[in-house]
């Protein structure tokens, strides 16, 4: 069979199209998790929002008095814990086993990470597994010793409070967990279920911390989904709350205070109030409110 020119430009064509096709699909799929990130760090699919100043109705409680009231809970979900603001050595975190796994958080996170780990099954059948949780101050101490490049200064490390857990599912750990169906899930949606990247891609000049995709925080609500979608660290976000100003976000209050002879000021139609230490000094009070 003779082609003529026509038909052999029509063929030329159609392969160079289909080439160029095949090849930029293969590059996007093998990169799916630059991909990824480069959309996490640019906001996109993320709503950017602003706390909103405001001077609800207030009345002052005495810290005491708030352990045996039903509408307080008093946790540790926003302590921040670094280099700057190290975990006091001996202080009492409140640890637990969660459901029977030897695997120990603090009982704060102990349903948001049921519910983190059954959302990860349910979307990507996949099961989710803790490669590191709570450690001591003596087994940072070996880690640190062993390798001081990669392992934090001891009393900086979340691992002691137990308000954080290493991810991974199989054969997706560290690095290599953002390049599966998982790691990408995790990191798009952990907020929904209270929990941050702690030490997120763009966040390595605020944290000192280089991108740990499989460390997930719990902070608990409003403040993950806020984090999340304005491309924050803990880091800036407890920066971003002045003392004693009142914040609202959506349907709770959020304030942050030094205790004042042992008072908080709360807000006077909250109903569910959390109070917990910001490891500054301070505490983060949030309280959802009835509109
Ligand atoms: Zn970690």
């Amino acid at each position: 069979m003779k082609l003529n020119k026509k038909t052999l430009k029509i063929i030329i064509t159609v392969t160079a199209i289909l080439l160029v096709a095949t090849t930029v699909g293969l590059l996007a799929y093998f990169n799916q998790h630059r991909i990824f990130v480069f959309c996490q760090n640019h906001g996109i699919g993320k709503t950017k929002s602003n706390l909103e100043a405001v001077t609800p109705e207030t009345e002052k409680i005495l810290m005491s008095d708030m352990e045996n009231n039903p509408r307080f809970t008093l946790d540790q979900s926003m302590m921040l814990i670094n280099t700057e603001y190290t975990a006091a050595e001996g202080f009492d975190f409140n640890i637990e086993e969660y459901k029977d796994t030897t695997v120990y958080m603090n009982s704060c996170m102990l349903d948001a990470y049921a519910a983190l780990s059954q959302a990860v099954t349910d979307k990507t059948g996949k099961k989710l597994y803790v490669s590191s949780d709570v450690r001591t101050r003596e087994e940072q101490e070996a880690l640190y010793l062993e390798d001081p490049k990669t392992a934090t200064l001891p009393g900086a490390s979340e691992h002691e409070s137990g308000l954080c857990v290493d991810v991974y599912v199989a054969y997706y750990a560290g690095d290599a967990f953002l390049k599966s169906d998982a790691g990408r899930f995790v990191n798009s949606h952990a907020h929904k279920y209270g929990f941050i990247i702690r030490y997120p891609s763009y966040g390595e000049d605020s944290t000192g911390i280089r991108f740990e995709p499989w460390h997930i925080r719990y902070i608990g609500q409003p403040h993950a989904e806020f984090i999340y979608n304005n491309n924050l660290t803990l880091e800036q976000y407890i920066e971003m709350l002045e003392i004693g100003k009142l914040y609202q976000n959506g349907e709770y209050i959020i304030s942050r205070q030094f205790a004042d002879e042992g008072y908080l000021s709360v807000p006077k139609n909250a109903t569910e109030i959390t109070v917990s230490p910001d490891n500054t000094g301070a505490y983060i009070i949030t309280a959802k409110i009835n509109n």
